[in-house]
C-alpha cells in the first residue's frame, strides 16, 4: 500500500489527510479531508489521470477538523463515507472490529471512545506492510483530549485495543503535535526513548507514519501508566487514575 500524508492548516490545526492508495487495483480511500481546498487539488491530479480510484471517504471521528469537509468533498466525488455515527453525512459506521477492503488491503475499524463517542481508528494491512490511522485518538507521544469520554475509556483505548495490535504496525495520527507532546513527556518521563522523541520531533518538523506501536509503549507517557517513574511523577498507582492525572497534567502544561 501506498500512503500520502495531506498536511492541512499547517502552523494552526497542523492536521493531516491521508490518500491511501492499494498498488495492485489503484483502489484509493481518502482519509479526514477536513480542509477541501487543499486535499482536492491532490486528489484530482490522481483521480483524472487514471492513477488511482476513489472508492471511500473514511472520518476517524466528527470533529470539523476532520469530518467537516464531507459536504464540500462529495460535490466533487459522490462516494461513501465511512466514519463514526456522528460524522457528517456518514453513510456506513463499521462496528467493532468490522472488516472492510480497500483493493487487496484489509481494513479493520477499532472503537476507541473517549475524545468523542464516536472515534474509530482504522488498521490497514496490506500483508507484512501494516498502518493505523488513529485520528485525535493516539497521536506520536500524546493522546487526545477527553472530550466526549473518561480516562477510563482513553486507558481501553491505548492500553487494550491500539497496544494490542502488532508492535511493528506504524502510527499515522490525525495532527502533528509530536513536539509540543514530548515537551511534556520529557517533563514525566526522562528516558532514552523519550530523549530519543525529543530529539526526533526537534529535527523533523513531520513524525507521522516514523513510530510504530511498539515505540509509542516505549515513548508514550500515556501508554506508560505501569511505570513507576510515571506513577511517581502523577502521584497515583492505578492505571485509570495515572491516566486521568496525566491528561490533567498536560491539559495544564
Ligand atoms: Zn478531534
Amino acid at each position: 500500500m501506498h500512503i500520502q500524508s495531506i498536511p492541512m492548516w499547517e502552523g494552526s490545526g497542523n492536521n493531516y489527510a491521508y490518500l491511501v492508495v492499494d498498488d495492485n487495483s489503484k483502489d484509493a480511500v481518502i482519509i479526514d479531508p477536513a480542509n477541501p481546498s487543499e486535499v482536492l487539488p491532490v486528489l484530482k491530479k490522481q483521480v483524472d489521470s487514471g492513477a488511482i480510484n476513489l472508492k471511500n471517504i473514511i472520518n476517524t471521528h466528527h470533529h470539523h477538523d476532520h469530518a467537516g469537509g464531507n459536504v464540500e468533498m462529495l460535490k466533487t466525488y459522490p462516494l461513501p463515507i465511512i466514519g463514526g455515527k456522528d460524522c457528517t453525512k456518514v453513510t456506513k459506521t463499521p462496528a467493532h472490529g468490522e472488516t472492510f477492503n480497500v483493493g487487496s488491503i484489509k481494513v479493520k475499524a477499532l472503537h476507541t471512545p473517549c475524545h468523542t463517542q464516536d472515534s474509530i481508528c482504522y488498521l490497514f494491512e496490506d500483508g507484512e506492510d501494516k498502518a493505523v490511522f488513529t485520528g485525535d485518538t493516539l497521536f506520536i507521544g500524546g493522546c487526545g483530549r477527553f472530550f466526549e469520554g473518561t480516562a477510563e475509556e482513553m486507558h481501553k483505548a491505548l492500553n487494550k485495543t491500539l497496544a494490542a495490535l502488532p508492535d511493528e504496525t506504524k502510527v499515522y495520527p490525525g495532527h502533528e503535535y509530536t513536539k509540543g507532546n514530548v515537551k511534556f513527556g520529557i517533563q514525566v518521563l526522562q528516558s532514552e526513548p523519550v530523549k530519543k522523541l525529543e530529539a526526533f520531533a526537534n529535527a523533523n518538523k513531520q513524525t507521522q507514519g516514523k513510530f510504530t506501536i511498539g515505540d509509542e509503549k516505549l515513548h508514550n507517557v500515556f501508554m506508560r501508566l505501569d511505570d513507576p517513574t510515571v506513577q511517581k511523577a502523577t502521584g497515583k498507582t492505578s492505571p485509570v487514575d495515572v491516566m486521568a492525572a496525566l491528561r490533567e497534567m498536560k491539559n495544564n502544561s
